[in-house]
């Protein structure tokens, strides 16, 4: 009798982490390099359908021209959308409970995702007002903008 016959076929459920570097290329590298130097944040307008991008592209994703045009834009913006994560993960960037906001940053006219902070997670609401928190160490990545917090009401 063949040994197989009797054995159940296993599956191993299992995640692995890979650690990987890549170029940001020229328009990601002076995005990251703003944020690291100068706590600003940059996007850039497509020549032909005014589309202002953040994070900046290289070619516009609606027309496709190739985009040269920078443009600062605020760091207080709009919450277009959010979720709260609610599990711990090994994979995410902070311990649950926290949430994720796509910003649309005045001056954009496409949506930041990001950590929302300083936030009650259950009072988080579309449209609300918020502002980027910049870390004091920065490194030239995304998370040099801790997260967007409400702006207090004036
Ligand atoms: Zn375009």
């Amino acid at each position: 009798m063949d040994w197989k016959e009797d054995v159940k076929e296993m599956v191993y459920q299992g995640r692995i982490k890979v650690p990987y570097t890549w170029t940001v290329g020229e328009v990601g590298s002076r995005f990251f390099i703003e944020l690291r130097d100068n706590k600003k944040i940059w996007g850039d307008k497509c020549p032909r359908c005014g589309t202002v991008f953040v994070p900046p592209r290289k070619v516009c994703s609606k027309c496709y021209s190739n985009i040269g045009e920078w443009v600062e834009v605020g760091t207080k913006g709009t919450l277009l959308t959010f979720t709260v994560v609610r599990y711990k993960n090994d994979l995410q960037p902070r311990d649950a409970p926290f949430a994720y906001g796509i910003i649309k940053l005045d001056g954009a006219d496409t949506g930041l995702l990001h950590l929302l902070g300083e936030v009650d997670l259950e009072q988080i609401k579309i449209g609300m007002q918020v502002e980027a928190v910049f870390e004091e160490d920065r490194k030239g990545e995304i998370l040099d903008i801790k997260y967007f917090r409400p702006l207090k009401e004036a």
